[in-house]
């Protein structure tokens, strides 16, 4: 399985974030107290599991001293087997780090880090509450080579109000110049309550028109591949061999432990999720949404996440799969609903394999909502 650790901690706050995560450190000696307790709980209920991906997210994972990533990660390896371990990723956001946490991070078995850029413009950095500059970014980057760190990813964002669209452009190009193996690139997402939510319905702020997100998202599907990191799910894109092995579990449907508040998990057809109040998380008092998952609903999360990759669905086998549990109907309609978005070439078959075309992945959501 893959182990997911997420620790919901930042030194501030950014306007666009919705994730669970805090600014009052206080919380901080407790909370990591109660994930190694987690971590230990769980490596002995399921008998010492071997694990094969390694994800510590948040928040902000740099945030903890390296002793205290010490007794974590120690803890890990004691509650789980890690003998078939190929990835151990650490998110960092590029304010804090510095080349002896790196080092000491490298040291300890991490060996692939993903920082939150966002973008080099410094006045959208300010914008968005990030706590560092462009040049502090690209450093963290160069940081990470010294220290040891083979496998870099990082993150960039389209759609920040006031972004100059080209400028994504040279952003890209100039990350991809330090050699890094893996970058993200995500559309701003304002979906749930945040300080720039409130300032782009007040009219404060104006969002970029979807046609000129949808031309940067395009000329960066053309411009990366020339760079050496080809894309390979909708929002990643990397080098040979550099594909996030943890996240792409995410999208094949297999099976992942996640501890920390907020955290998801998914063994089998269920799926559970920690609630996110920090506080009582840290306390042992914190809820859990559990959810088991029916053979249809399984059954959908394989082209729904699938799709996402730029290797596609096996058709063939998915349809094999619903027949064997009486869902061909399913797979029928399925088929039926498909058929304008092939015509129109925003998914390809080809060799039993459906996939979605350049312009289908920009179009994602319209399509993938089939499944649903
Ligand atoms: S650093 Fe990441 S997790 Fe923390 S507030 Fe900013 S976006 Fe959210």
């Amino acid at each position: 399985m893959g182990l997911y650790l997420h620790l919901p901690f930042c030194k501030d706050r950014c306007t666009y974030c919705s994730f669970v995560t805090t600014r009052d450190e206080s919380l901080q000696p407790a909370t990591v107290a109660r994930l190694t307790a987690e971590v230990r709980t769980w490596g002995a209920a399921l008998a010492r599991p071997r694990v094969d991906t390694l994800y510590l997210g948040g928040g902000t994972p740099s945030l903890l001293s390296l002793e205290e990533l010490a007794a974590l990660t120690e803890a890990v390896r004691e509650a789980f087997d890690l003998t078939p371990l190929v990835e151990a990723t650490l998110e960092a956001n590029p304010g804090t780090v510095d080349l002896a946490w790196l080092q000491g991070a490298r040291r300890l078995g991490w060996d692939r880090i993903s920082l939150g850029v966002q973008t080099l413009d410094d006045g959208l950095l300010r914008r968005l509450g990030r706590i560092h500059d462009g040049a502090t970014a690209m450093e963290a980057l160069e940081l990470a080579r010294i220290a040891g760190f083979q496998r870099r990813s990082g993150d960039l964002m389209v759609g920040i109000p006031g972004q100059d669209l080209g400028r994504v452009l040279d952003d890209a190009r100039a990350m991809a110049a330090t050699g890094l193996e893996h970058l993200s690139i995500y559309l701003l997402d304002l979906d749930k309550n945040c300080p720039l939510k409130a300032d782009v319905e007040a009219g404060r702020l104006a969002l970029p028109s979807e046609d000129a997100v949808a031309t940067v998202f395009e000329a960066l599907q053309v411009e990366l591949p020339k760079l050496g990191l080809a894309p390979y799910e909708i929002s990643n894109y990397a080098r040979p061999g550099a594909e996030s092995k943890h996240n792409s579990r995410y999208w094949e449907r297999r099976p992942y432990l996640g501890l920390g508040p907020s955290a998801a998990s998914q063994l089998g057809a269920f799926r559970w999720t920690e609630e996110g109040n920090i506080p009582a998380w840290a306390e042992g008092r914190a809820g859990v949404e559990l959810q088991e998952l029916d053979a249809a609903e399984e059954l959908a999360e394989i082209p729904l996440l699938g799709l996402r990759l730029h290797r596609g669905v096996h058709w063939p086998s998915l349809r094999a799969r619903a027949e064997a549990r009486n869902l061909a109907p399913l797979v029928d309609a399925w088929e039926v609903q498909l058929a304008p978005f092939e015509r129109g070439g925003l998914v390809i078959r080809e060799d039993g394999i459906l996939r979605l075309s350049e312009r289908g992945m920009l179009l994602s959501n319209g399509i993938l909502s089939t499944f649903v």
